[in-house]
C-alpha cells in the first residue's frame, strides 16, 4: 500500500516537474489583466522594452493572422472562422491561441521572460497554460466601464504594425488623461506617419460583446491569480503617464 503511494506520489511529483520544465532558469512570466481598451497592449509594450521581456499579445497575432502577415498553417476557412469570431467580439477557440502562446515562448526574445497581453482569456486557458509554464506576477489593470467605452471609440491603430494611437482627452472625476498621438520616433517603418484605422471590434456594438465576454469569461480568472498569491492591483487614471508608477510596482514585486 505504502509502495503504492510513494509510486504514485513520486509520479506526480515528475509530471509537476515536467510541468514546469519548459520554463528556463530565471525566466519571468507576467500577465497583464483587465478589460479591453485598459491600455494592457500600451504598459506591456513599454514594460517589455525597458526589461528585455517579449510581448505575447494574442490578439495582435490573431490580427496578424488574418491579415496574412504571420506565417501560419492554417486553412482559408479556419483563418475566415477566425476573422468572424473576432470581428463579432467572440473568443477564438483555446486551442488555437494555446498554440500561439507556445510558439512565441519559443522566439530568442522570450530567453529573459514574457509579458502575456491578453491571454489567458478563460479558465481552461489558464489551465492548459498552467501545466506548462509558471506565473510569476498578475498585474490587475482597472478602469471605469464609461471611459473604456471612450477610449475604445477613439482609439486609432496603425494598419502596418498594429500600434495602438488614442485621440481622445479625458479631464474629470479624477481621470486626467492626455491623447496618445503617433510621433516620428515610434516606429521606424512608419516614420511619425501611421497608416490608422479603426480596428474592426472597436465599435459600439462589437466593443458590448467583447466587455460581456470579459466578464463571463475572463474576471472568474482573477480567483485563481489570488489562490496563488500573484495577483496585484493597479488603478489606472493617468493614462501612458501612469506608467512609472506601474512599472516601479512590477519591479519592487519581482526584484527585477
Ligand atoms: P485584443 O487585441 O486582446 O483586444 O483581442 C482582440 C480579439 O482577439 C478578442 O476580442 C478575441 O476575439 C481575440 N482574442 C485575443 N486573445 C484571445 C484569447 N486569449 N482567447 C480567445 N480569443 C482571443
Amino acid at each position: 500500500m505504502f509502495k503504492i503511494a510513494r509510486r504514485v506520489n513520486s509520479s506526480l511529483y515528475q509530471v509537476q516537474q515536467a510541468a514546469f520544465s519548459a520554463a528556463k532558469p530565471g525566466q519571468k512570466f507576467l500577465i497583464f489583466f483587465g478589460a479591453p481598451g485598459v491600455g494592457k497592449g500600451t504598459y506591456a509594450r513599454l514594460f517589455s522594452e525597458e526589461f528585455k521581456l517579449n510581448q505575447i499579445s494574442t490578439g495582435d497575432e490573431l490580427r496578424k493572422i488574418i491579415k496574412g502577415t504571420a506565417p501560419s498553417t492554417m486553412s482559408k476557412e479556419l483563418i475566415a472562422d477566425i476573422k468572424k469570431t473576432v470581428s463579432s467580439g467572440g473568443l477564438v477557440s483555446d486551442d488555437i491561441v494555446i498554440e500561439i502562446v507556445k510558439e512565441k515562448l519559443k522566439e530568442p526574445e522570450s530567453q529573459n521572460g514574457v509579458i502575456l497581453d491578453g491571454f489567458p482569456r478563460t479558465l481552461a486557458q489558464l489551465s492548459k497554460y498552467d501545466k506548462l509554464f509558471p506565473i510569476h506576477l498578475v498585474l490587475n489593470l482597472n478602469l471605469k466601464w464609461e471611459i473604456l467605452l471612450e477610449k475604445l471609440m477613439a482609439r486609432r491603430t496603425c494598419a502596418d504594425c498594429g500600434r495602438a494611437y488614442n485621440f481622445c482627452n479625458i479631464n474629470r472625476d479624477g481621470y486626467l488623461m492626455e491623447p496618445l498621438y503617433p510621433k516620428k520616433t515610434d516606429c521606424t517603418k512608419c516614420n511619425g506617419e501611421p497608416k490608422l484605422v479603426i480596428r474592426d471590434d472597436d465599435t459600439e456594438k462589437v466593443i458590448t460583446e467583447r466587455m460581456k465576454e470579459y466578464e463571463a469569461k475572463t474576471v472568474p480568472l482573477l480567483n485563481e491569480y489570488k489562490k496563488k498569491g500573484v495577483l496585484v492591483d493597479f488603478e489606472i487614471k493617468k493614462g501612458v503617464k501612469d506608467y512609472p508608477a506601474l512599472r516601479d510596482l512590477v519591479k519592487s514585486k519581482l526584484s527585477l
